[in-house]
């Protein structure tokens, strides 16, 4: 039986081009446990989608005088730009402005409120008396009261990281009009996490599987103790509240983010003509679901987003939160980021091929501490790892079945031992680099299979078949045919980080359908077969003509 897996990927805000730190923190850590899970044969829904309320869209539309809508259309077009690009591979990307997703979270608000979980509470709050409204976090700007930093924003202090309560700023100001806010009552929903505290902690004591750092964090904020919280704001961009009174009012954009995997998979089981196929994925319990998220989203995903799944009752929990660190961007990155330049997702994919991009990024996966993205790095694990250890490998040995073979795949009579040996590697590389795989650890499902191919170029060069074939031709028949059947292996382990270059390769290889309906198990090429003219998988970056780019 397949496993059923449902893939949860963060939602960014569409307000802003996609930054690399993101796509290695979330997307592509996503995109290849996917990739691998549909290998398997495993049945896989991935989904995510723009995030298009809150106020960083209002700001960003009130600066340039235009709707929400405006810019949510942008930027979401941005992002599916990326996403085409790098080849992440959704089975849906949507956004939070569909009327399923409205649906979805009107029901879910209604569900907790008649269960007694939503309840509402009159508190003061920061009002602009010029502007005669409301001022939700990032409408309002002042001292932070841990640091002092002077323009610490409503919701955080982006200088010492403090999330804060606009109320708590010193001598606040409006970013509409500069007016010093006034305190005044209004009435909103609280989600009554306090209520959750105990059910939420049986579970998370449950989750051993989970990263130390993730399982150390959520039981810190735990033992801290649960605050309700506000899920309603005045404002007028977002979910309307369904209640009546309520009418100058929206659902709060973290609380409706996160029930857009609940809604993208309806949307994605509507689009497929089945609209009852998301209960498979939400209702059966042996379905897995994996969110992908950056650290800084942990406390949503095991304890907010649990506690509402809960509440609602009849919906699977978080099976695991595999979120990453930082990626950080060296100071000699700097002469680039002004150019953008290796920053913005968009901007690398213009320099550098999707696969010698996914390739790097893989390698500096922030899986356990923050890692380092610096472009001459990148460079080099394109020319010294990805090209000098996979490429050439492939392109040799294809090469030299085209000049001494005729580009036909010599039959083999007997295999030598270090020939079995290698082929042994190969096999077992589906069993160690899948195992890797399956935990998350993406780094070292690369380092399984490049470890073969550096055991395959010693093989070649200890057996020279260059030389065997003027001397003895069925030797270098058995080192190439041997090597031949490594690189097909090899060409689908490495497939879910580089998926573009090794399905040029399964073509090279004149091997039927994709290398998804190949499937994830070693396969000797028959004999006979007749290759495709070779071609180089991937481009040498001239470092010197790159430093011209970036300086
Ligand atoms: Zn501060």
């Amino acid at each position: 039986m397949p496993d059923r897996i449902l893939v949860c990927v963060a939602w960014p805000y569409a307000n802003y081009l996609l930054h690399v730190g993101q796509v290695a923190g979330a997307y592509l850590p996503a995109d290849i446990f996917a990739r691998y899970q549909r290998l398997r044969g495993n049945d896989v829904v991935m989904v995510s989608g723009s995030d298009s309320h809150g106020t960083p869209i209002t700001v960003a539309a009130d600066k340039e005088g235009v709707a929400p809508r405006v810019i949510v259309d942008r930027y979401h077009e941005k992002i599916l730009e990326v996403w085409e690009r790098l080849g992440i591979s959704f089975d849906l990307y949507t956004t939070t402005l569909t009327e399923n997703h409205y649906a979805t979270t009107q029901d879910f608000f209604l569900r907790l409120l008649e269960k007694g979980l939503l309840v509402p509470r009159i508190e003061d709050h920061l009002f602009d008396p010029e502007a005669e409204r409301f001022l939700p976090d990032r409408y309002v700007e002042g001292t932070c009261p841990v640091c002092g930093f002077l323009e610490a924003r409503g919701d955080q202090c982006d200088n010492c990281g403090s999330t804060l309560d606009a109320v708590e700023l010193i001598n606040p100001r409006s970013k509409i009009t500069g007016a010093t806010p006034v305190l005044r009552p209004s009435e909103h929903f609280f989600l009554r996490l306090s209520a959750l505290e105990a059910p939420l902690k049986e579970w998370v004591g449950k989750q051993a599987h989970w990263r130390r750092n993730v399982l150390n964090f959520t039981l810190g904020s735990l033992n801290e103790g649960l605050k309700d919280r506000a899920i309603t704001r005045d404002i007028s961009w977002g979910v309307p509240v369904p209640v009546p009174g309520y009418e100058t009012k929206r659902i709060y954009v973290w609380f409706d983010a996160v029930i857009g995997y609940l809604s993208a998979t309806k949307e994605w089981a509507q689009r497929q003509g089945e609209p009852d196929a998301w209960k498979r994925y939400w209702q059966d319990p042996a379905t897995r679901s994996y969110y992908f998220i950056g650290k800084d989203n942990i406390p949503f995903h095991t304890i907010i987003w649990p506690a509402m799944l809960m509440g609602y009752e009849g919906l699977n929990l978080p099976y695991d939160v595999p979120a990453n660190q930082y990626v950080n961007f060296s100071a000699g990155q700097k002469q680039s980021k002004s150019k953008g330049t290796g920053t913005w997702m968009l901007n690398l994919l213009d320099t550098y091929s999707a696969d010698t991009v996914r390739f790097y990024l893989t390698s500096i996966l922030p899986e356990t501490s923050d890692s380092e993205f610096r472009e001459e790095e990148l460079v080099r694990s394109n020319n010294d790892v990805l090209i000098a250890t996979w490429g050439n490998l492939a392109n040799r040995v294809i090469s030299m079945i085209h000049r001494n073979f005729q580009g036909i795949v010599p039959s083999v009579e007997s295999l030598a031992p270090e020939s079995e040996a290698l082929i042994a590697a190969a096999e077992a590389a589906f069993d160690s680099a899948g195992a890797e795989y399956n935990a998350c650890h993406f780094r070292n499902a690369m380092q399984e299979g490049l470890k073969v191919a550096q055991a395959a170029n010693k093989y070649l060069d200890d057996r020279a078949p260059w030389k065997a074939v003027k001397t003895d031709l069925a030797h270098a028949a058995e080192t190439l045919a041997t090597a031949l059947n490594v690189i097909n292996a090899l060409k689908t382990v490495l497939h879910p980080i580089i998926p573009f270059s090794t399905a040029l390769l399964h073509e090279d290889l004149a091997q039927p359908g994709t290398v998804l309906s190949a499937g994830w198990h070693y396969e000797p090429i028959a004999p006979g077969t007749e290759l495709h003219p070779v071609r180089p998988l991937y481009a040498k970056i001239d470092t010197a003509s790159d430093a011209a780019v970036s300086a």
